[in-house]
């Protein structure tokens, strides 16, 4: 990934401009969950998302990305989809799990954020990988603190999803994020404690854990993007682009 090396610090004023597409990006996040029921199509809840944002005066960086250009506002990637998934005529049905990841363009500043969330009853294995992910995020964020390295981030998350059972995905990470989508610094959620990027104030990264319940191993579908486990198991993402500063991390992707 040629993002690799570049980090990028924001001034003060970056990240309040950060905050805010970041502010936009959580209320498409959040008009989308308001919808996850059986029998809404996920081209639905791109609608919504859409809808949102341009209603902020944002839009979504996702749009065109890539080869061969994404061509939605989300991904929505359902049970054994990882990551990536296009919103279409599919019908959401009770009991699957739902992955949404959405981007916020806002005065030429990005926000990036997922969630996964069950549609209806979920099972309680479902639930419990649900929580996992969830929470291996925010541990990733408690480690996003001005003298640690992006490895402590790294090693933070996997030691606790492993310990749960799971696995963490090897071929997608988190990011720096700013201008940019994607940025440097790279962060894996998998990783050495004391390695990588030292932190410093103003460094805005995306963290992103990605876990499976069986073999970390994915593919991608024939339409080039949806991402799936590479044995159909199950799957979950969580998302925040948190900025590194003086005290506490600041997670920018919040209403
Ligand atoms: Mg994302
Ligand atoms: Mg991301």
């Amino acid at each position: 990934m040629n993002w690799a090396g570049q980090v990028n610090i924001k001034s003060t004023a970056e990240i309040l401009l950060m905050r805010e597409a970041g502010r936009i990006n959580a209320s498409a996040l959040a008009a989308v969950k308001e919808l996850l029921q059986p029998g809404v199509t996920t081209a639905d809840l791109n609608a919504a998302a859409e809808e949102t944002l341009r209603k902020h005066g944002a839009y979504s960086p996702f749009k065109d990305y890539g080869h061969p250009p994404y061509p939605a506002s989300i991904t929505v990637s359902i049970n054994e989809q990882l990551v990536h998934g296009i919103p279409g005529k599919r019908k959401l049905k009770e009991g699957e799990i739902v992955s949404v990841d959405c981007g916020a363009v806002f005065e030429g500043y990005v926000g990036d954020s997922a969630f996964t969330a069950g549609v209806g009853e979920i099972s309680a294995s479902a639930l419990a990988l649900l929580e996992t992910t969830e929470k291996a995020l925010y541990i990733g964020i408690d480690q996003m603190r001005t003298g640690k390295h992006t490895g402590d981030i790294s090693a933070a998350i996997q030691k606790f999803v492993e310990g749960k059972g799971y696995q963490v995905t090897r071929e997608y990470t988190g990011h720096g994020v700013g201008r940019q989508m994607h940025e440097g610094p790279q962060v894996p959620n998998y990783g050495i404690p004391g390695t990588g990027i030292l932190l410093r104030p103003g460094m805005t990264i995306a963290l992103e854990p990605m876990v499976l319940v069986g073999t970390h191993r994915t593919r991608v579908l024939s339409d080039q993007w949806t991402v799936v486990s590479a044995d159909g198991s199950l799957t979950a993402h969580f998302e925040h682009s948190v900025a590194v500063t003086e005290g506490e991390p600041l997670i920018l992707t919040v209403l």
